[in-house]
């Protein structure tokens, strides 16, 4: 799961950011309108966190305009208090939710989770694949049963595969969704986390789950 968070405040930012990449989702920071604007529209989210009073693009403009583009990525907006108008105005141009600051981190990992469920059809709240389970609320791996130990990397490459069983994705996809925009890739990543990962949920198992598909990527699947 891949955030931007568009807030001038540095320190809520980077709070903001830090709580978040311990929750396991790779996360962006813009603190201008302007570069969160060139992030939304150039890059793939799955949730976008916009802060409304902003230099250059205020977060309705930059809302709207995002919108205009044809991005449906879930928004969060973020408004100070007394800013109730406002709030609706966000909600107007295509925000999803608003959240007013200050705010705690349980209730915007509760919102966040919210909004990044909603897009994805009716999907059941842990994701299955034979003996493989994944619980995007607890961040839990079991395989036949036994709790896997997974890094960060690892979770959030098995999360963004089981969400897209029998789709082959190719490396750039995957470095897209679980990687964040500064993080340093080598073209060996990921291999190197794919491989860290079969070690664990597939290699002392029977049955082989995530399957690479020659010059094209991996896919996990029933198959
Ligand atoms: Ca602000």
């Amino acid at each position: 799961m891949r955030i931007l968070i568009v807030e001038d405040e540095v320190k809520i930012a980077n709070a903001m950011k830090r709580a978040l990449e311990l929750q396991k989702y790779a996360v962006d920071v813009a603190y201008d309108g302007h570069v969160g604007s060139d992030l939304a529209i150039g890059e793939k989210f799955d949730l976008i966190i916009l802060d409304l009073m902003l230099p250059g693009i205020d977060g309705v403009t930059l809302c709207k305009k995002i919108r205009d583009e044809g991005i449906h990525t879930p928004v969060l907006m973020l408004t100070a208090r007394g800013q109730i108008a406002d709030k609706v105005i966000g909600l107007d141009v295509g925000a999803d939710d608003y959240m007013v600051k200050p705010f705690s981190f349980e209730e915007l990992f509760a919102r966040i989770r919210a909004l990044v469920r909603r897009p994805v059809t009716v999907q059941e709240p842990v994701l299955k694949i034979r003996d493989l389970t994944l619980d995007p609320t607890a961040f839990k791996v079991k395989r036949d049963g036994k709790t896997m130990n997974l890094s960060t990397k690892e979770y959030a490459l098995l999360e963004y595969l089981m969400r897209n069983k029998n789709i082959v994705l190719t490396r750039e996809q995957i470095v897209s969704h679980v990687w964040n925009y500064d993080a340093d890739i080598l073209p060996s990543t990921v291999e190197v986390h794919m491989k860290h990962l079969r070690d664990k949920i597939d290699t002392p198992f029977p049955q082989q789950l995530i399957r690479t598909v020659r010059g094209r990527g991996y896919t996990i699947g029933e198959e």
